[in-house]
């Protein structure tokens, strides 16, 4: 069923990236590998050449425009539209509080983070439009969740020291609803995804969960039927509060 369809995974040379990219190409997709540097790009694809041999890089540094519109012209003319964009890249840098927190870290952040996923999914939207039913899957976290953090019981409450990151996911998930309402009509499902705490460069492997695990809901999300959810943010369990 997943023959023919496309999909993009942004920062997929490593971590969560590279395992939804392996996953969606097990389900028989057309996976293109998201890349900012050739050689880990080159290396993540020659390692998903174990599941499929329909793995391609497509260099894309997506906190810059430019970049971004040159992937989506090379996408376009290689393979002429796009049913499943993922934007999973993303940095988790700056440390301290919000009262402290360095604004040169934050402006960083929110360049990759928010602006680059907003800029890759403007630049793929005319090719996502082209799919019969195209799904964007914005990778957020629960950090991210404003509910959750004014609850003083939850975990995420004592998180903090990511504050810069958490805000950029904040924004990602606003990002996700405002787009996901404005194409509605157009059969483009946009969700934020929660991976969960997952062993990766990004937290100096400290998670406790599996790539495998962090991937499930990513392409739980990425493949949704016609009648699956839109605006909406969830992890393994069910939905996340906003
Ligand atoms: P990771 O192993 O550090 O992978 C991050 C990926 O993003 C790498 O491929 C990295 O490429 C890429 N990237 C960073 N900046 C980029 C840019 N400007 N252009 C293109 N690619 C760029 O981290 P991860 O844990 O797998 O994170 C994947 C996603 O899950 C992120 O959105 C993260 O916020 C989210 N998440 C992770 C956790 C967790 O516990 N790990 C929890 C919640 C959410 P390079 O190799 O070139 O740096």
């Amino acid at each position: 069923m997943n023959q023919e369809k496309v999909a993009l995974v942004t920062g997929a040379n490593k971590g969560i990236g590279r395992e939804t990219a392996r996953r969606l190409a097990e389900l028989g997709m057309t996976v293109l590998v998201g890349a900012r540097d050739r050689e880990r790009g080159e290396s993540a694809v020659r390692s998903l050449c174990a599941t499929s041999a329909d793995v391609h890089l497509v260099l894309l540094d997506v906190a810059d425009e430019a970049s971004a519109a040159r992937a989506a012209a090379d996408v376009a003319q290689r393979f002429g539209r796009l049913d499943v964009l993922v934007n999973n890249a993303a940095i988790a840098i700056g440390s301290g509080p919000p009262s402290e927190q360095s604004v040169a870290a934050m402006r960083e952040l929110f360049a990759t983070n928010l602006f680059g996923t907003v800029a890759v999914t403007q630049a793929f939207l005319p090719l996502l439009e082209k799919a019969a039913a195209a799904r964007i899957v914005n990778v957020s976290t629960s950090l991210g969740s404003l509910q959750l953090s004014a609850d003083p019981d939850a975990p995420v409450a004592r998180e903090s020291a990511l504050f810069g990151y958490a805000a950029s996911k904040a924004a990602i998930n606003a990002f996700t609803v405002r787009l996901a309402n404005e194409l509605r009509a157009k059969n483009v499902k946009v969700n934020s995804a929660c991976p969960g705490f997952v062993a990766t460069d990004l937290n100096q492997h400290r998670g406790p969960r599996t790539v495998e695990q962090g991937a499930e809901i990513i392409v739980r999300l990425a493949t949704l039927p016609d009648d699956g959810p839109t605006a909406g943010f969830f992890n393994d369990a069910g939905a996340v509060p906003w």
